[in-house]
């Protein structure tokens, strides 16, 4: 009993329909029957899909508005059914249909319909006219590659479903959204269309609470590898250079094989040292860093392997070791040549036996540490001047890694720019435009002495000199170029070229500097580049250990007064502390 049906859809056929509908203001209601309507803005609704499209995908937000439409047809069945007890089906389910175009959703121009609730037939073909989702698309989401008319979609199925008692499935076969001519959707049961699977999985409840979680835990898993793969300079550079670096890293990380480093203070041992560690099975377990350098030669037994109470006066409690501390991890030992001969000795103990006693204590403790130390010195002309133990020397150079300095790798030098700009505007709250391209020159053509550790800290001071929004000048990475007459040590490319000896003298004569303040300065100047080690600024100003040493007690002491030798304590306090902070 096949029926084509051509109905006029006038107004008066859906005046029960729209009789339901009641503007009640002094309530703050609308009703339609028993459902409370809303009457808002397609705009604020355009603006609300564009969101959760942007939000959660095409796909999902299609599901979204699908399940949305079903959820209002349902209601909309059991409205018809209640409104129209006594007419034909065809009648009932016209309702439908009026009422999507009632509530400004669509206009629906009928073309087929064939219906038997009783025989569970269902064929309904019909165009939409000005589909409110078609004027969304124009107006705020632009044409889509396929059709866009989803909620009314959604609509269509829930009401045909509960019309039906079965499984009602719409398609729009095209649609206007999409740059097609009309909007045209075709109505069947699920048996019909065959494999529905694809639009049924659209009305599955979204599992999205679900995923979210397990992408937070994937997010955590990479975050984890992420820390693994990354130290804080590691993975920041792409010349060869440091890609041997890190080749050699990975082979030396599996394991417990002691890695000695080497390289020129401030190329990032430290950093090396938390990728060695990060990237062994023991990433999990505490790293601790020790400058043996920064602290005090008499102290560092009891720093390293701990005290207990009462071993010398000051000691009142026990107090474990950084080893103890690093037991199961990784402890890396900076300026290892610093050490103590009994300090030695006891560092020898500890890699051969696995085991130490605290200062002044008798309890044999056992350790599993592994060890990373480093030395910018050269530790085999250490151990024949007799400054070092040869037995532990052999012990530490199982693995030796040098690390090039920053002059043999300018190409990662952008990326550490970037780096380190990313991280002073965050610590400074400030957004600078980056170096100039003068600044930039300059830090490609400086032989940086200091690595890595200058270069940051030039970046650190540009980012302080320099307002958001405007780019970090020459001037304000190398504030000593500025005091220099203009040009001289600048190239008009913005190079940094070789000051000429004879003007940088006659300006600090004319400054009226006495040699004195000249060599205090110097001297002061040696000890900050090396983080206070006497031995590296010694070399650095071409003098013996001994030599520097007496020359910076007369400095401290004799020729600047008390103030300026409590300042000197006092920097080296800090040092200590700082080390301390960056192993805990
Ligand atoms: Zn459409």
């Amino acid at each position: 009993m096949s029926l084509i049906y051509k109905p006029k859809m006038q107004h008066e056929d859906m005046q029960d329909l729209s009789s339901q509908i009641r503007f009640v203001a002094a309530e703050g209601k609308i009703w339609l029957g028993e459902q409370r309507m809303l009457l808002m803005q397609l705009s604020t609704l355009a603006s609300f899909r564009r969101e959760i499209i942007s939000l959660i995908g095409i796909e999902r937000a299609k599901g979204f508005f699908l399940r949305l439409g079903y959820q209002s047809g349902l209601m909309d069945a059991e409205l018809a059914r209640k409104l129209r007890p006594a007419m034909r089906e065809e009648e009932v389910f016209l309702a439908g249909p009026q009422l999507y175009a009632l509530k400004g959703m669509v206009k629906v121009r009928l073309l087929t319909m064939d219906i038997a609730i009783r025989d569970g037939r269902f064929n309904v073909e019909a165009e939409w006219i000005d589909s409110f989702e078609v004027d969304i698309c124009r107006t705020e989401l632009g044409l889509m590659n396929e059709p866009v008319c989803w909620t009314v979609l959604g609509y269509a199925s829930g009401y045909g479903s509960a019309f039906m008692g079965r499984r009602i499935i719409f398609q729009e076969t095209s649609c206007r959204g999409c740059g097609d001519d009309k909007c045209l959707i075709v109505g069947k049961t699920a048996e019909e269309w065959g494999d529905v699977s694809s639009f049924e999985a659209y009305f599955k409840s979204d599992p999205i609470v679900d995923e979210r979680y397990e992408l937070q835990t994937q997010v955590a898993n990479l975050r984890n590898r992420l820390k693994q793969y990354d130290g804080q300079y590691y993975g920041i550079g792409h010349s060869p250079a440091y890609k041997r670096i890190c080749e050699t890293i990975d082979k030396a990380a599996r394991g417990k094989v002691s890695v000695l480093l080497l390289g020129e203070t401030g190329v990032g041992k430290e950093v090396i040292a938390r990728s060695v560690h990060l990237r062994s099975e023991r990433a999990e377990q505490p790293f601790v860093a020790v400058n043996c350098a920064a602290i005090p030669p008499d102290l560092i037994e009891s720093e390293l392997f701990g005290v207990d109470k009462g071993a010398y006066t000051g000691a009142v409690n026990a107090r474990a070791g950084r080893f103890e501390r690093a037991n199961g991890g990784t402890i890396f030992l900076d300026e290892v040549i610093e050490l103590t001969p009994r300090a030695q000795a006891t560092l020898l103990r500890v890699l051969q036996e696995g085991e130490l006693e605290r200062v002044g204590g008798d309890r044999t403790r056992k350790v599993d540490v592994r060890l990373i130390t480093a030395t910018n010195e050269n530790l085999e002309e250490a151990v024949k001047m007799g400054r070092f133990r040869a037995d532990l020397f052999f012990r530490l150079n199982v693995f030796p890694v040098h690390i090039p300095p920053l002059r043999e790798r300018v190409e990662d030098i952008p990326l550490l720019v970037e780096h380190f700009l990313r991280r002073h505007h965050k610590e400074y709250g400030k957004k600078t435009l980056g170096l100039s391209d003068r600044a930039m020159e300059a830090c490609l053509h400086y032989q940086w002495p200091g690595n890595i550790r200058e270069l940051e800290n030039a970046l650190e001071r540009g980012v302080i000199l320099t307002e958001s929004n405007e780019s970090i000048n020459v001037e304000s990475l190398f504030p000593g170029l500025a005091m220099a007459t203009e040009g001289d040590r600048l190239s008009s490319e913005g190079r940094l070229e070789e000051e000429s000896g004879d003007s940088w003298f006659r300006q600090i004569i004319d400054q009226g500097v006495s040699l004195e303040d000249l060599e205090a300065g110097l001297m002061r100047t040696a000890m900050d580049r090396c983080g206070q080690n006497i031995s590296q600024a010694a070399r650095l100003l071409g003098l013996t250990r001994p030599a520097m040493a007496y020359r910076l007690k007369k400095l401290i002491c004799e020729s600047n007064g008390p103030i300026a030798a409590l300042r000197q304590v006092w920097a080296f306090l800090r040092s200590f502390a700082d080390s301390g902070e960056r192993a805990s």
